[in-house]
């Protein structure tokens, strides 16, 4: 059968493959996948920069469409992926991290439970507005024209978490635009 000689994108090695497709531009599916994470420090979430499926990072691999995160797992822990069962868990909760200090193999009864952690979470004490709408909402009140209970009935929280917020009682690693002093 016909090879084809390509050098690899990622390492330069020198590989031969069967396809004649230039997207197999890769010598190996770790070379393949890691430019395709945005890896930073040790303790921030790596997130996958390819394209997602409801928030999970996908890759083509093996004829099929993996997890990103699970085949990180993988790659680091240098497992089987015919033989390995478990379930690849997030501790972070993002779904596109590929962080495998974030990542752990569980059960369903882990997932099941997590969920229920980050669930109540969410719904129960709605503890964080993201950095760009705290920002955001700084931004408005620091140009003027509105108030706490404004803010508050439109981002549909108490007015005093705004007023947290604005004060800089919390979100304290955000500037304070426009805030006297600053
Ligand atoms: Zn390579
Ligand atoms: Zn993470």
């Amino acid at each position: 059968m016909r090879t084809y000689d390509r050098t690899c994108l990622n390492c330069d090695a020198a590989f031969t493959t069967r396809s004649f497709s230039p997207r197999v531009a890769y010598c190996s599916i770790p070379c393949r996948f890691w430019p395709r994470v945005d890896v930073r420090g040790d303790d921030e979430c790596w997130e996958w920069v390819g394209s997602r499926s409801q928030g999970y990072g996908q890759i083509g691999i093996g004829g099929g469409i993996g997890r990103a995160h699970r085949v990180a797992w993988l790659l680091v822990n240098e497992l089987e992926p015919a033989t390995f069962r478990a379930l690849v868990l997030h501790r972070c909760h993002n779904r596109a991290c590929c962080n495998h200090a974030h990542l752990y193999a569980g059960t369903h009864a882990d997932n099941n439970r997590d969920m229920m952690v980050a669930g109540r979470f969410r719904n129960g004490w709605r503890p964080m507005f993201t950095d760009r709408t705290a920002l955001e909402i700084r931004a408005r009140y620091a140009a003027g024209g509105t108030s706490y209970r404004r803010l508050a009935a439109e981002y549909g929280r108490d007015f005093r978490v705004i007023g947290r917020l604005i004060t800089g009682k919390t979100y304290r690693h955000l500037p304070m635009l426009g805030m006297p002093g600053f």
